[in-house]
């Protein structure tokens, strides 16, 4: 790839040259963590965790971002796809229930030649947790490779997609997105051990002022995905302390109880299966460190 086009940013920088887009990775797989991890949704975590990756730089660097550390900072180290394929096989036969790749769109090219080489190895499901932003080439790469997506859908406002994450496409995006992993992977399968195997799991963050585009999300969801085959995982736990520097004075605070439980309700309404959170999780503890770069 010598330009890059991954996903609908299309900056057409040449990574390989050093130069970086918006995300501001480099060519070279940087991560900034591969461990266990235990604050997916309980289908995913199971009870010894999700052998999740992430992946250092973004292409959404929303303002309000709860990974900040690793998405608009430069956590983490370089390393080569063979090491990746290693650390992968190393931390599958460790007994996650899952390998989760977290934020991996800017090196889903390298990531989906990866998973040709050692799904075949692999006895647990794939985990495509991204921000929804995705290409349909881009998820084309990842057809048969990928068994669980686990994406956001954040925004039905253009102008709210344009101010919190400068991507005003976002909502058609996303929408042509979760409909293309739905048709990929179909309704969600739970194994006989109560955990996921197949299936899409949407995930959508309460954003503090913006409760009417949350029941927007839910509402263009509803049209889009059946909403008994997939999960929806509605998020509560916005931290302000990641926005502290941003303008926008509505996300300096936290969300309330009348604006999460509404958008809760109609979730309900409209037929919604899946994951709502204990509202004591608002704190940003609940996010792991990524200071100290860990891998199996
Ligand atoms: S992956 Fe990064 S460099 Fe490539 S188009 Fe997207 S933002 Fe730009």
């Amino acid at each position: 790839m010598s330009t890059c086009v991954l996903c609908p940013r299309e900056c057409g920088v040449d990574r390989e040259a050093g130069e970086l887009g918006f995300c501001g990775a480099p060519d070279a797989l940087k991560i900034a963590r591969c461990a266990p991890h235990m604050w997916e949704e309980p289908v995913i975590s199971g009870t010894k965790g999700s052998g999740a990756v992430f992946f250092s730089g973004c292409s959404l660097r929303c303002v309000f971002c709860q990974n900040r550390d690793i998405s608009h900072g430069s956590t983490g180290r370089e390393v080569g796809e063979d090491e990746l394929c290693e650390m992968l096989l190393r931390l599958a036969e460790s007994g996650v229930h899952n390998l989760n790749f977290v934020t991996p769109t800017h090196y889903s090219d390298k990531i989906s030649a990866i998973l040709q080489k050692i799904k075949p190895q692999l006895k647990i499901p794939v985990v495509w947790n991204c921000g929804g932003y995705e290409k349909p080439e881009t998820l084309a790469m990842l057809d048969g490779l990928v068994d669980i997506y686990l994406p956001d859908f954040k925004y039905a406002d253009p102008a709210l997609a344009e101010k919190y994450s400068a991507a005003p496409d976002y909502p058609q995006v996303a929408s042509a997105a979760v409909s293309q992993m739905f048709g990929q992977v179909g309704p969600v399968v739970i194994g006989e051990d109560g955990l996921m195997k197949k299936g899409v799991i949407v995930r959508h963050l309460v954003l503090p002022g913006c409760r009417k585009d949350s029941i927007s999300v839910l509402d263009r969801l509803a049209v889009l995905l059946p909403p008994k085959d997939i999960f929806l995982s509605l998020m509560s736990q916005y931290t302000p302390e990641f926005a502290s520097d941003c303008e926008f004075a509505n996300l300096h605070r936290r969300v309330t109880n009348f604006e999460y439980e509404s958008v809760l309700r109609h979730a309900d309404e409209l037929g919604f299966v899946g994951f709502c959170q204990d509202r004591n999780s608002a704190t940003e503890k609940y996010t792991p460190d990524f200071g100290n770069f860990v891998a199996p």
